[in-house]
């Protein structure tokens, strides 16, 4: 909760948990429980009418779950967190938390491919409709809200080009006609970008990512206002399921505790694996929030501790090119995702973005020498070594 006065670093590995509470665990136990005893009929019928506080079912809730969700609250500034068991079932949970038939979303370009699939699919069975914009000027999203606009859905940086979109900015225009911003923050983590503290109104994560950090768990959270996430608990997240499992946040809570410092060294291998691959004649075009040429820098600036730890890249050559060029790495691995310890290196137009047509695929940047890195925590020199040898056998 927005009370406690603690540091983000300490946060990170003390909220929302006592261990004096806990016959003096030092880590948060995993409470691995599908359900709870009730001492009495009569207690159970307490718990069921909302008269009584405690838990009654882990599909509602669970004290490992609870300890996680008091966490990324207080990470992301928010009144209250809500765990999912993946960030496509926290985006969901939202999404249809906030519309009803008919109503109307306006996104930003670029989204994630799921949640790309999940609009079409709204659209098609409850004709939600939702149109794209570049979000670059207030003038600009003005005009693309509509009297039946009900939610304004951010992703920021783009995927895989780094574009930036001004969250304040958007935020402004949308509480002109009170109407929330959602924000995406999972390139970025609460460490670099906290879009709550900027004006907007709920944030969805895939934990999956930097918050889990170690590519062993898929998960999803929410942080935002109190009412809006209570309700969301007793409806789509209870009747639509998508409850995180208490070993995954076990993993989360494990994980979060080393989120800034890793993070920061994410940030620091960027940086000189950015300034490497700039200066490299293979190398095309860059995009990276933390150059300071990158044309949303001012917006980096602003709203970003640090340009994160996503590098990407276009080689000169071809789709063939590109391919050679990942066959030829030694130890930085070919995978979607990102966030984790390992250097991950992906081909968009072939992996994340195969599925949009390919005008609409050119004209996002992404071209078929396009490669996106998610830049590891191991030794950045070896990195580098790594890269440079496979560009230099093209
Ligand atoms: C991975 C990702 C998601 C989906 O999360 P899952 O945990 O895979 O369900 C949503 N948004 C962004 C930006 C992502 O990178």
């Amino acid at each position: 909760m927005a009370d406690k006065t603690n540091r983000f670093e300490t946060e990170v590995i003390h909220e929302g948990y006592d261990s004096k509470e806990m016959l003096g665990s030092l880590s948060v136990p995993l409470f691995q429980t599908s359900t709870y005893t009730f001492d009495t009929a009569e207690q159970g019928e307490r718990r069921f009418s909302g008269e009584e506080e405690g838990f009654v079912y882990s599909r509602l809730g669970n004290p490992t779950v609870a300890v996680l969700e008091e966490r990324i609250a207080a990470l992301e500034k928010a009144e209250r967190g809500l765990a999912f068991a993946t960030g496509m079932a926290a985006v969901s949970a939202v999404l249809v938390s906030l519309t009803k038939a008919n109503d109307h979303i306006l996104c930003s370009s670029g989204l994630y491919g799921c949640t790309f699939g999940l609009l079409t699919m709204l659209e098609e069975k409850y004709n939600i409709q939702h149109d794209f914009s570049e979000m670059d000027t207030k003038e600009e999203i003005r005009s693309q809200i509509r009297p039946e606009t009900v939610a304004v859905y951010v992703e920021t940086p783009v995927n895989p080009t780094m574009k930036l979109i001004d969250l304040q900015m958007v935020a402004e225009v949308a509480g002109e006609f009170n109407i929330p911003v959602i924000v995406d923050n999972t390139f970025s983590s609460p460490y670099l970008q906290r879009p709550l503290e900027l004006g907007c109104d709920v944030v969805v994560h895939s934990a999956t990512k930097y918050i889990g950090g170690h590519g062993d768990v898929v998960a999803g959270l929410v942080a935002g206002k109190k009412d809006f996430l209570d309700e969301m608990a007793m409806t789509t997240r209870k009747d639509m399921g998508g409850m995180m499992s208490p070993f995954d946040a076990w993993l989360l809570l494990r994980g979060l505790k080393t989120l800034p410092i890793r993070m920061d060294r994410h940030c620091d291998n960027a940086e000189k694996v950015f300034a490497k691959l700039k200066g490299h004649p293979k190398v095309s075009r860059i995009y990276y929030p933390g150059d300071e040429e990158h044309q949303d820098h001012h917006i980096a600036k602003r709203q970003m501790k640090r340009g994160g730890g996503l590098v990407s890249f276009e080689i000169e050559g071809t789709k063939a090119d590109a391919q050679r060029f990942l066959n030829n790495l030694q130890f930085i691995k070919i995978a979607v995702s990102l966030g984790d310890a390992e250097s991950l290196i992906q081909h968009p137009a072939t992996m994340t973005h195969a599925v949009v047509p390919e005008t609409a695929r050119k004209q996002m940047g992404i071209t078929d020498s396009l490669l996106r890195l998610s830049v590891g925590l191991e030794n950045w020199e070896d990195i580098w070594d790594d890269l440079v040898q496979a560009l230099n056998r093209l």
